[in-house]
Parts: structure tokens; sequence; C-alpha cells
């Protein structure tokens, strides 16, 4: 085995959490395949994040796994653990052991012994992948051959990887956020997959400010919307709350609307350029391809609630 060098397997993974964090503005932004090959070159170990044809990683040097990643038709389906009753306990995933490798899921078992936090890339949409860290391996259920994950907890920049921090899954089990954790996790991941199809831009006025962009619902979730790309938009937050609050309406045929009121008011050059300015025209930003563009019965459906709240012409 060799001997363990405990300190320096933390210390990588400290400093893999921050390079995340700084890349992914915590958490929040999609990664490309090549976004994380790039931490090869740009860390004082010379250790790689992940390798493409693995889905479990350890570096040569490390004691236990550093990432994980699955496919996004494998992460769609990733089941959840459940309580007896069949409830999904929620910010615990469930990630199948390899049918062939005991060397890579005994770094995974490592992982869960020393309860080292790691890396856990999840497929979003072709070649993009969301960060989530720390995950820990809080169990293994051996029935089902699945490792059950941890991806509830929260990384603090700065602070020291917590190391012999992760609950295990009973106690997890007997925590009551549930619902808080899964509502989050859908919504983080819709975002990342709406802004990630426009290129981290506004649709309306192309804004590429990342911290300033928001995914809107098309359909809102309150009315059953769901967080699909196609019910998505990306969004500064000035065109977001205009678009939520019926200022602003999109036509069907993706074409920016102002409500008559905002369009004869007198104001500042926000009013004029961030709003008045738009009007009649085209969205400045979709995605190919075509079906990830928002729906058109969807965007319809939305726009009819705009012409209700003020009557156009
Ligand atoms: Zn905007």
């Amino acid at each position: 085995m060799g001997s363990e060098d405990l300190e320096l397997d933390a210390a990588i993974r400290d400093y893999a959490f921050s390079w995340l964090d700084r890349k992914t503005r915590g958490g929040h932004e999609a990664l490309t395949w090549q976004d994380i090959l790039a931490f090869s070159q740009e860390n004082p170990y010379g250790v790689a994040l992940a390798l493409r044809p693995q889905g479990i990683f350890k570096p040569r040097v490390m004691s236990a796994a550093l990432s994980i990643k699955t496919k996004p038709e494998e992460a769609r389906t990733d089941r959840k653990f459940v309580y007896d009753d069949g409830t999904p306990i929620d910010g615990i995933a469930r990630y199948k052991e390899q049918a062939t490798n005991q060397t890579h899921n005994g770094w995974l078992h490592k992982a869960h012994e020393l309860r080292m936090p790691l890396v856990y890339f999840r497929g979003i949409t072709q070649g993009q992948y969301r960060a989530i860290y720390p995950t820990y391996v809080v169990g293994y259920d051996a029935a089902q051959g699945d490792f059950l994950l941890d991806v509830s907890q929260t990384w603090t920049p700065g602070s020291p990887v917590d190391i012999g921090f992760a609950p295990n899954a009973v106690e997890i089990a007997t925590r009551h956020t549930k619902r808080m954790i899964m509502s989050r996790d859908h919504q983080e991941d819709f975002r990342a997959i709406v802004l990630a199809a426009y290129g981290t831009r506004c649709a309306v006025c192309e804004l590429r400010h990342g911290s300033l962009l928001d995914a809107a619902h098309v359909i809102p979730d309150s009315d059953g919307g769901r967080a699909a790309v196609n019910n998505g938009l990306a969004m500064c937050k000035i065109h977001h709350a205009a678009y939520d609050a019926n200022i602003m309406g999109i036509s069907p045929d993706y074409r920016i609307h102002i409500r008559r009121d905002i369009l004869e008011e007198v104001d500042g050059p926000m009013l004029r350029h961030g709003l008045q300015g738009h009007e009649g025209q085209s969205l400045r930003v979709l995605p190919t391809p075509r079906k990830w563009q928002p729906r058109r019965d969807y965007v319809e459906a939305r726009f009819d609630t705009f012409k209700d709240a003020a009557p156009v012409g």
C-alpha cells in the first residue's frame, strides 16, 4: 500500500475545492471537460482531477478517491436513498460501484473509512458537469452495490478540509432538512444547465457577468413549470425581475415587448436603455441546438399572462 500521507491528501483536496470554487463561482456554474483538464496544469501537486474513462479517480500520491463522475444519462436516473416506506432522503445520492474494477471501488471505500470529502462531477448535459463538493461517502449498500453520498454539505472557502466530519447515513436519515436540500439541488442544476446553454449571457441584453445572471422559468414553477432547459431563459437580474413582474413579455416569435405604461414613462438611462430600448427586439441569445430553446407553447402561455396584465395596443 505504501505509506499514507494524509496531510498531503488533505492539502490536495483543499486546493482542489478552492480551485473549483473560483472556476464555478462557488459551485454555481457548470464546467466543461476542458475546464476539468486544466486543473492538471494549474495545481502545484501535478495531479489530475479526473480521468475521462474512469468513473472513480485517485491520483497516485493520494490515499483515497479524489473524484467521481457520472454521465448525464446516469445522473438523471440516479436513484435516491429511501426510508423503509420509500420516502426519499434528500441530500443523499447513490453511486453505482464499478462492475469490474474492485481497485477503483476500494478507493471509494477508503474515502468512506477515512471520511475524506471528494468531488462529484455530475454530468448535466453533453460535455458539461456540475461539481458537487465536498461530497462524502456515508454508506455502502452491499445489496444494491451502491455507495451512498452526502451531497448536502457546503464548502467554506479558506477553511481546512474537514476530515472525519462526515456523519453516517443513519445520522443523516434522522435529520429533517429534506425538502430544502432537494429543491436547492434541482434549482442549482436548472441554473447551471440554462446558463451553459446560453453561453452565460442574458438572452435580452447579452450581459455576460455570471453573478448577475439568473435562470428564469418561462412557466413559473409555482404553476407547475418544469426545471428543464426548454422552460428556461438566461437573464440578468433586471430582465428576470421585469419578466416575472410582467413589465417585459416575450412573444412566441421570441420578440420582446415592454408594457405600454412603462414605455411611456420618463426616467433615467436604466429605464431608457435597459427596458424601453429593447421594445420589439428579438432575443439576442438563443441556445443551439434548437431543442434547448424555450418551447413555443410555453412562451405563448406565459405571453398570455403578460397580455392579461396589461393589454398591448
Ligand atoms: Zn439583461
